[in-house]
């Protein structure tokens, strides 16, 4: 080919990133990289899902920022693809386009009572406290306020944070970069008790150690286990022997279960082997009932017919995210990822030429933000054998200036775009003495970039 291969990224998260610095770091083949995202700020997960006491992991955006510093790479935030920029304008401009725009809906139980209100997703409480823009930013400060008790189904790192978000203390949480109506709605948060709910044993939770000894720390708030967290089950014992991960998990819990009896402001109650079966209550939550399971040699869950029942205002359900479907592209309801062959996208056994995936929408909503890096370096490695292949010469229109023609009437926010919406973010944090606040308001967000 005689110019370079134009590139688009369809996602700023990590799994994009990664791909757009996998595409930049080789001198194989000459590649202009355009990261499109329909938020006006970059960062994906790493900005909306990493809990905001997180700290460190949040820094991990600025190696990401890092990035942007090639010459090689656009950001061209604020643009929907499919709206903004139609799928025939994407081959018309690019050579090769990979999607990394993740898994961004939650699952759900299948439950009665699932829909009722004070039932809500963990994906819209994460979003909400890390000020997504398409969250109101009153969602739950009602719900917050008005609450006492609140259930949180699932035994994830998700489960984990929005547990401990919820149970920290107000001087706790003070220096994070949560915008200031989440501080206020925290504040103001009658939550004092907590249930965290899994169907299965200790041995087989998916939380990761660090995170879960971090609930047994809190200043406010006790820890306690009220049920299923026995281990002697060959599945579990057979778990703890194999797997040293969950070894450390299972002692966390042990220890917990070894403490004495504590009477604080707040307390976390962990529920093993219980299954949500119903929600239940008149206009809203107002309790959950849940079935004892038992667990097979395999350490799968099934009922044992004995149900009882927690009173809760509130029910987070934390069940994993789910990717979701894009237009008119192939998709397994199942796995709710795009069907793909080591990240070049298939219909069928027909391979869609010049379509690849990364991240979660590739191989579903699981591992951590360094799992992305490898995951990313397969699909470029796919887009960089087909080019020398000469199989991507597509582009009609490669010129990058066509790009912003066509986006003439948009919003677009540029990389420097970007750097003024984080110094703006940096001084609003610094009248209120933290390093950051985040921008919550779509157009405060436009403005601030301008
Ligand atoms: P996850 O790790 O897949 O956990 C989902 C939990 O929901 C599991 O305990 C699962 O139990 C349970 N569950 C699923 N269906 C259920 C049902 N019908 N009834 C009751 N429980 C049900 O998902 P996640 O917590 O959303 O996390 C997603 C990914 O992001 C993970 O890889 C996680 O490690 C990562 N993450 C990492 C961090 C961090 O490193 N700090 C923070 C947040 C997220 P079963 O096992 O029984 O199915």
């Amino acid at each position: 080919m005689d110019r370079p291969l134009r590139v688009a990224v369809v996602g700023a998260g990590p799994s994009g990133l990664y791909s757009a610095d996998a595409l930049l770091s080789q001198d194989e083949v000459a590649v202009m990289v355009d990261v499109i995202d329909r938020l006006p700020t970059p960062f994906g997960l790493v900005r909306y899902g990493v809990a905001p006491d997180h700290l460190s992991i949040r820094s991990v955006r600025e190696k990401l920022d890092g990035i942007f510093d090639n010459p090689g790479i656009r950001f061209l935030g604020n643009v929907e693809v499919g709206k903004d920029l139609t799928w025939e304008q994407m081959e018309q401009f690019y050579d090769a386009v990979i999607l990394a725009y993740g898994a961004s809906r939650d699952r759900e139980l299948g439950i009665p009572g699932e829909d009722l209100p004070g039932s809500i997703a963990a994906t819209d409480l994460v979003n909400w406290y890390t000020g997504h823009p398409d969250m109101p930013p009153d969602a739950f400060t009602g719900l917050l306020a008005g609450s006492r008790s609140v259930a949180v189904i699932g035994v994830g790192n998700v489960a984990v944070d929005v547990t401990r978000v919820l149970s920290k203390s107000p001087e706790e949480i003070e220096h994070t970069d949560m915008p200031e109506h989440v501080f206020a709605a925290l504040r103001a948060s009658g939550v004092r008790e907590i249930h965290l709910i899994g169907r299965r044993g200790p041995a087989q939770a998916n939380w990761t150690t660090k995170e879960l000894r971090e609930l047994g720390e809190l200043a406010d708030c006790g820890i306690v286990v009220d049920e299923g967290a026995q281990v002697d089950d060959p599945a579990s014992v057979a778990a703890i022997a194999s797997d040293k991960a969950t070894a450390r998990n299972v002692a966390v819990i042990e220890e917990w279960l070894a403490r004495p009896a504590q009477e604080r402001p707040r307390m976390i109650h962990v529920h093993f082997r219980s299954r949500p079966v119903e929600i239940r209550g008149t206009g809203r939550v107002e309790e959950i009932v849940v079935e004892r399971t038992t667990l097979d040699d395999e350490g799968r869950a099934s009922g044992t017919g004995d149900l009882h029942t927690i009173a809760v205002d509130v029910v987070v359900r934390s069940v994993g995210y789910r990717g979701l479907p894009l237009d008119d592209l192939p998709f397994d309801g199942d796995r709710h990822v795009i069907p793909n062959v080591d990240g070049r996208v298939v219909n069928g056994s027909d391979v869609m030429r010049g379509l690849y995936v990364t991240g979660w929408i590739k191989r579903g909503p699981s591992g951590i933000i360094g799992t992305n890096k490898k995951c990313a370096v397969q699909t470029v490695s796919a887009v960089l054998a087909d080019a020398s292949e000469g199989l991507l010469e597509r582009a009609t229109d490669p010129d990058p200036e066509a790009v912003m023609l066509a986006l003439a009437d948009v919003d677009v926010v540029d990389h420097a775009g970007w750097r003024r919406i984080d110094a703006a973010e940096r001084s609003l944090g610094e009248q209120a003495g933290r390093a950051r606040t985040t921008l919550h308001d779509r157009s405060d967000l436009i403005a601030a970039s301008r």
